[in-house]
């Protein structure tokens, strides 16, 4: 059973979850024939919270709980004697699924047609959705990772959802900036940001109809790059059809020059949406935040929480808009 330590110092939280020890990795393995994502072998993965069918009898995308969730939603008590449990401890209350992105062995996004990505987006979207109903979760975090240096443990096509009773740390940091400067200058700014990042062009990276990418102005990493809709709009769940496909054009065109700089390119994909309760939407702008994995975390980036970015993101910006001419 997860369970949820608050550090006593810090305050920080950590999920302890001995379960994920026992996760699948199957970058060493045959690939297809072994994978419990793949079309023929749903019956090695739970049984689907949502399926998008093919058209065809198959599906297209699966939703499905983690066999090796970080938390869980019936965990009414958890087992430990440590002298901090009064204090620090309790069920890590939550769910974790796994969005199963295609039935075909595939590994990025660039390998979907820009209607299948556009599709697992509204899929996103409906979780968020439905979990936005639920009162005892506060907020979901989406993201995606891809390649063993970002920590997938299956190659195979995959994104995960973590819904919690709290709002994560990074998040309510982003908040509690974005409501300050809401407060001073009486508009979002994320959208003082990208009207900025759109009339200068040095960090621009792409855009398509209502979406535009740019390297993050602090990157923490070369090559981050973050995706923000044009419009003002807090939460993901917002999102139209329409938007879907602009949006899945749009990360594919991004993914594809970080192939051309990075070989082979893992990253880390991130959705930052406002809580689901949010009651200061003007304030809180959602965002995709795209961290290529070039570099191992080092002391540094541990002890002191200060990263060491080697690449100007002005210069990746321009190698990002140089890739493909
Ligand atoms: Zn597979
Ligand atoms: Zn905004
Ligand atoms: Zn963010």
């Amino acid at each position: 059973m997860p369970e949820l330590r608050i550090d006593p110092i810090a305050g920080r939280k950590v999920l302890i979850a001995e379960d994920r020890a026992g996760r699948p990795n199957d970058f060493e393995s045959a690939g297809a024939s072994s994978c419990p994502f793949c079309a023929g072998h749903e019956q090695r993965t739970p049984r689907s919270l949502l399926e998008i069918s093919d058209g065809q009898g198959g599906w297209q995308v699966r939703v499905i709980p983690n066999l090796y969730p970080a938390v869980s939603l019936d965990c009414d008590k958890i087992s430990n004697d440590s002298s901090f449990q009064a204090s620090g401890s309790q069920p890590a209350y939550g769910t974790h699924e796994v969005i199963v992105e295609s039935p075909r062995h595939i590994q990025d996004i660039t390998e979907l047609s820009t209607e299948e990505l556009a599709q697992v987006l509204l899929v996103y979207r409906d979780r968020l959705q439905h979990w936005s109903e639920e009162k005892s979760i506060q907020h979901a975090t989406v993201f995606k990772n891809v390649g063993r240096v970002a920590g997938a443990s299956l190659e195979h096509i995959h994104s995960q959802l973590v819904a919690l009773p709290f709002v994560p740390e990074v998040i309510a940091n982003e908040i509690r900036g974005a409501k300050q400067f809401y407060e001073r200058k009486g508009t979002c700014i994320f959208c003082r940001l990208l009207q900025e990042e759109l009339e200068q062009g040095e960090r621009l990276v792409g855009e398509e109809g209502p979406f535009v990418a740019f390297c993050a102005y602090a990157g923490r990493q070369p090559f981050e790059t973050w995706v923000l809709p044009k419009q003002h709009a807090s939460h993901f769940k917002q999102l139209t059809d329409d938007e879907a496909h602009s949006l899945a054009s749009l990360l594919q065109q991004v993914v594809c020059r970080l192939q051309t700089q990075l070989k082979p390119l893992s990253y880390n994909l991130i959705l930052h949406t406002a809580p689901f309760g949010d009651q200061t939407p003007d304030s809180y702008h959602w965002h995709l935040e795209i961290i290529p994995r070039t570099a191992q975390l080092a002391g540094f980036e541990w002890g002191a929480g200060v990263h060491i970015n080697s690449l100007l993101p002005e210069r990746a910006a321009k190698l990002l808009r140089e890739a493909i001419a």
